[in-house]
């Protein structure tokens, strides 16, 4: 399979796609694995994944390297790559302590003469199937605590970024007792992913989620899915608005808007839209692409080639219908790579795709509210719930109107929080994901199935206490 170059347009990677038996074996290899990793209890695997988190660092330049070629981006890999072995290092020293809190005590049931003993074990081996959003972070968010829980890990990144691969696999080479392993290729991949796992853990659109969501129940295995979004920023008559623009643009536009959590939906006050407009407008002009010198600006090529089209469709479909473009506007193609600047709608309605549908790309609808109760009826119109944010004038105004919108986490006085606070838990909701919180303990905690030893202390039963006219 060939990947294309984000900067140039060009087919420049070729990998092998993992065949449906090399699928297989790697799945047997790492079920074989899985017990001694399991039975080394969470002090053991924490070392072992503190020596892993050593190794990236230590790699890091050629995994950012290859990384910033799949995406385009130089300074995103590095902190890809940084957050990645931080996300290692965090887990590594919370697990411990979060097997020493599951419950252990026997319990005395309510069944006379009875006692409980909880077990606990992980699902044995762990899928993942992942974006090309974020790479390096995406492959491993579920991975690591699953791997963490005592889980076997079968990761299958996306098809469209595959070169920073090669570098993992060199590092993995060093940590041989890691039961984790990397397929390649495409959707097919990804189905025999499903079919070979416990537990699966999807990241990409709600289209494929709901793809992923069919196959893992005909699997009869539980599937997490964490999908699109359409986030809302309202911002309140007591926001001061230098302050909202700034946020509302970098939490719009980071990573070329090509992030879940991006706010994609403006809702602004009347009382303070003009200075807020104004200064939006100014900050967004201030943004430069990355092109010709990936080492300077803001803003890279899309990743994915179709994704540049997509998003000019947005932005053509909102003018024809009355919005007014006031920065931006016009995907620009450069050395063979496709850029936007960001992109401010003003006059946007809720027949505007770009107002239903996820845009992924730096583009700010603005709409102009009066009442805020409106406001927030207007943000909760969406088919998705990934997350939102509010900046008022006080964070108890924030927290109030926050708690009112329909998403899993909600960023206060700040926006697009959800994937930089990484403890903490939320679920998305509506067409943004199913199944428990990844962030937070249940992000290790889902991969361990509960089991009782149920011990009789008194009498065992016999046929007869079922015999026909017996007395009690
Ligand atoms: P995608 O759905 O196109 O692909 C994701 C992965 O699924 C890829 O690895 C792909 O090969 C695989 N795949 C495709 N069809 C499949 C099938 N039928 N069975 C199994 N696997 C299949 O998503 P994308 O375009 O790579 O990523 C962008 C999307 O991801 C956006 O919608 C974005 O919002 C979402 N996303 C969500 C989160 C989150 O945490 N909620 C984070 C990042 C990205």
């Amino acid at each position: 399979m060939k990947a294309r170059n984000p900067r140039t347009g060009e087919e420049d990677y070729e990998f092998a796609v993992t065949s449906r038996e090399e699928i297989a074996s790697e799945a047997a290899r790492l079920r074989a694995a899985q017990p001694a990793w399991e039975a080394m209890g969470p002090e053991g695997r924490a070392a072992v994944m503190m020596r892993f988190a050593a190794v990236i660092e230590a790699a890091a330049p050629s995994i950012a390297a290859a990384l910033s070629v799949d995406t385009g981006r130089q300074a995103v890999s590095r902190i890809e790559v940084q957050g990645c072995a931080g996300n290692i290092r965090g887990w590594a020293a919370k697990a411990p302590a979060l097997f020493a809190s599951l419950p252990s005590e026997v319990e005395q049931s309510f069944t006379p003469g009875v006692e409980i003993v909880p077990a606990y074990s992980a699902y044995p081996l762990f899928g993942a199937i992942c974006p090309w959003n974020f790479p390096v972070i995406l492959s491993h968010i579920d991975a690591v605590p699953a791997l963490m829980a005592g889980c076997a890990a079968l990761v299958k990144p996306s098809e469209i970024t595959p070169r920073f691969v090669e570098p993992m696999r060199e590092v993995l080479a060093q940590v041989p007792e890691l039961p984790l392993a990397y397929i390649m290729g495409g959707p097919e991949v990804g189905q025999a992913l499903i079919e070979e796992v416990d537990y699966v853990c999807f990241t990409g659109s709600t289209a494929t989620g709901r793809k992923v969501a069919e196959a893992a129940a005909r699997q009869l295995i539980p599937a997490n899915l964490e999908l699109g979004g359409k986030d809302p920023m309202i911002i309140t008559a007591s926001a001061d608005p230098e302050w909202a623009a700034g946020v509302a643009l970098r939490s719009s536009i980071v990573a070329t808007g090509q992030a879940c959590q991006s706010i994609e939906r403006i809702y602004v006050a009347r009382d303070i839209a003009e200075p807020f407009l104004a200064k939006l407008v100014e900050n967004a002009q201030a943004v430069e692409i990355t092109y010709p010198d990936p080492s300077s600006g803001h803003l890279g090529p899309f990743i994915f080639s179709p994704q540049g089209a997509k998003v000019q469709a947005h932005i053509d479909d909102a003018k024809a219908k009355g919005a007014r473009v006031l920065s931006g506007g016009q995907i620009e193609e450069l050395g063979g790579g496709t850029y936007l600047r960001p992109t401010i709608l003003a006059d946007v309605t809720t027949e505007m795709a770009v107002m239903r549908e996820e845009t992924f790309g730096p583009v700010l609808p603005v709409t102009i509210f009066d009442d805020i109760e409106d406001a927030i009826a207007q943000a909760n119109d969406t088919e998705y719930g990934l997350s939102a944010a509010v900046l008022a004038g006080s964070m108890e105004e924030a927290a109030r109107i926050g708690s009112r919108l329909e998403a899993g986490a909600i960023s206060l006085q700040d926006g697009a929080m959800t994937s930089m606070v990484g403890d903490a838990a939320n679920e998305s909701r509506k067409a943004s994901g199913l199944g428990p919180s990844r962030m937070g303990n249940s992000g290790l905690l889902r991969f361990l199935r509960r089991q009782s030893l149920i011990q009789q202390t008194g009498q065992a039963i016999t046929i007869d206490a079922y015999a026909e006219g017996a007395r009690g």
